[in-house]
């Protein structure tokens, strides 16, 4: 608008200025005489050019500006329009995942050697899915494949192109893909492209059926010289469309998952690379702490570890440091000045001890630490990890995890004979374990079956008959267990408010003292 503007105010002075020239020439009787001709005649080029650039923007549409406000802006800000380029990522920055970049190899052979591939009239794979949980490394992986191929990296997010005017989602499409044929080999990567590739049906939207048609087009559209690819990325694997997923699109799916104990190592030394290191750091030890952590939070703990190193004024990161690091990313912030009430206190201790000894009873996962310094939203915590990675679990072992959950609430109970709003986390994730083993894992007399969540509401009565049976007796358990252990309990809940924090090493003393020993040790 501002430009606009300004051409318009110069073409005016342009238009009256060279008014006065044309009126000197002829009358000879002001002060413009003295302007030659050659300026008179770089003037009236000069006003001419300016009137037809003026006229030129004014004729641009002024119907529509949401959309072309909204285009100008993501063209500005998208990273694939204007900052695409080669990463420096090759694969030596993935840790673990071993298997995934094997099956990758022949990709980047393809991109690296198209003309080996292309003599045997071999075609390039098109789309590669990765699916798995966030920050497992998807990312990092596609931009490996462009470090060592050499390519152009072109990121887009799926919801990049969800917009509320039918056709700005296809043309965005449309534009990525034409600068990357342009400046091939590239390889372009869409994040979450459930926003855009989800499964099409009768509710769907115009816009968003649009823009996942332009999609399949253009991924049919390659023809064989260009060496471009296309790296989708999404934690919903089940949502997309049938027809992205078909031969010829995105039909290499690559699962990403959480990394093993191996790669957890793995992944800690390249995250802890660059960072001086106390001897009693042992990556192994942490990586064994870190059971179910993705990625992205073993990259966490490792810098939150460094920053609190400095923040203490060490010279080097100590393991003490990194169990910080731990704590604060599995149960959040500590607290400061917090102002819970005695009573609440003494509430929590009893709750946490609750799990405490159940958990440990029942032999589920290795307790670290428990404690009642409130971190994020918990007033307490007990910080346990499984001394194993687990890919399978019996039904036992799912019982005794609800039972542990349920362990805070019984404590309650038993001690105070009331109950109270703390245990509202612990019943969901309970509840949640039950729902599984009755819908996904036939672990109920509903029988060897699965019930997709669609059906659950069909199936209401059932399943929520089966559920509560689970629960109550489970629930039942850890009363039990409770009463049985009462003193055990109540000395563990008193030291907690006597120390606010107990390790692993303390609780088992207690254990140790009243002769206690797990019943389970499947
Ligand atoms: P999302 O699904 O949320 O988009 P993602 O799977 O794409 O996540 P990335 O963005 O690739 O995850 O990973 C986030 C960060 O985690 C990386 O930048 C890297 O620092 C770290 N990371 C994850 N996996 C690995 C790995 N295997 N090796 C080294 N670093 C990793």
């Amino acid at each position: 608008m501002l430009k606009k503007k300004i051409i318009f105010i110069l073409s005016i002075i342009g238009v009256v200025f060279s008014s006065f020239l044309v009126y000197s020439q002829y009358f000879q009787n002001t002060s413009l005489t003295s302007v030659n001709i050659s300026d008179r005649i770089l003037i009236w080029i000069t006003t001419l050019f300016l009137l037809i650039y003026y006229l030129k923007l004014d004729n641009k549409p002024q119907l529509v500006p949401a959309t072309m406000n909204t285009e100008k802006k993501k063209k500005d800000e998208s990273p694939n329009e204007n900052n695409q380029k080669k990463p420096d990522v090759s694969f030596n920055d993935v840790a673990g995942l071993e298997e995934v970049k094997e099956e990758l190899q022949e990709t980047i052979d393809f991109i690296n050697h198209p003309h080996k591939y292309m003599s045997m009239g071999a075609k390039i794979p098109k789309g590669i899915l990765f699916y798995g949980p966030p920050g497992t490394g998807k990312t990092l992986l596609a931009k490996a494949v462009a470090g060592e191929t050499n390519s152009n990296f072109l990121y887009s997010s799926g919801s990049e192109f969800v917009e509320k005017y039918v056709g700005v989602g296809a043309k965005r499409i449309r534009t990525l893909f034409e600068k990357a044929k342009k400046d091939a080999p590239s390889i372009i990567f869409i994040d979450e492209i459930d926003a855009i590739g989800s499964r099409r049906n009768a509710e769907s939207n115009n816009e968003k059926d649009q823009t996942l048609n332009q999609l399949l087009v253009e991924l049919d559209g390659f023809n064989r010289s260009n060496t471009v690819v296309v790296i989708g990325a999404t934690n919903r694997l089940d949502l997309l469309d049938e027809a992205l997923l078909r031969p010829g699109r995105f039909d290499r799916h690559i699962r990403v998952g959480n990394p093993n104990i191996r790669s957890r190592e793995e992944i800690l030394k390249v995250h802890t690379k660059n960072k001086p290191l106390e001897d009693s750091v042992n990556v192994d030890d942490i990586a064994k702490k870190t059971h179910g952590f993705s990625g992205a939070q073993l990259a966490n703990i490792a810098n939150e570890a460094a920053i609190i190193a400095v923040r203490n004024q060490k010279r080097k990161i100590d393991l003490q440091d990194f169990e910080f690091a731990i704590e604060r990313v599995v149960a959040g912030l500590e607290v400061k000045n917090p102002s819970v009430l005695l009573k609440e206190k003494n509430i929590v201790a009893n709750h946490e001890a609750g799990h405490a000894i159940v958990g440990k009873i029942l032999n589920v996962d290795m307790i670290q630490k428990i404690s009642i310094v409130p971190r994020g939203e918990a007033l307490g915590y007990v910080l346990k990890f499984p001394d194993e990675d687990r890919y399978l679990l019996t039904k036992e072992e799912l019982l005794n995890k609800i039972k542990v959950l349920l362990a805070g609430k019984a404590a309650e109970e038993i001690i105070f004979k009331e109950v109270t709003t703390g245990a509202s986390n612990d019943l969901e994730k309970a509840t949640e374990i039950a729902k599984e083993m009755v819908c996904k894992y036939g672990m109920s007399s509903i029988g060897n079956i699965s019930i997709k969540e669609q059906y659950v509401k069909v199936n209401f009565n059932k399943i929520d008959k089966e559920i509560k049976k689970i629960i109550n007796s489970c629930f039942e358990e850890s009363v039990k267990l409770i009463k049985d252990n009462r003193t055990i309990l109540n000395d563990v809940a008193n030291l907690l408010l006597e120390k606010e924090v107990l390790t692993g090493n303390e609780l088992d003393e207690i254990f140790n003292r009243h002769k206690r020993t797990p019943i389970n040790t499947t």
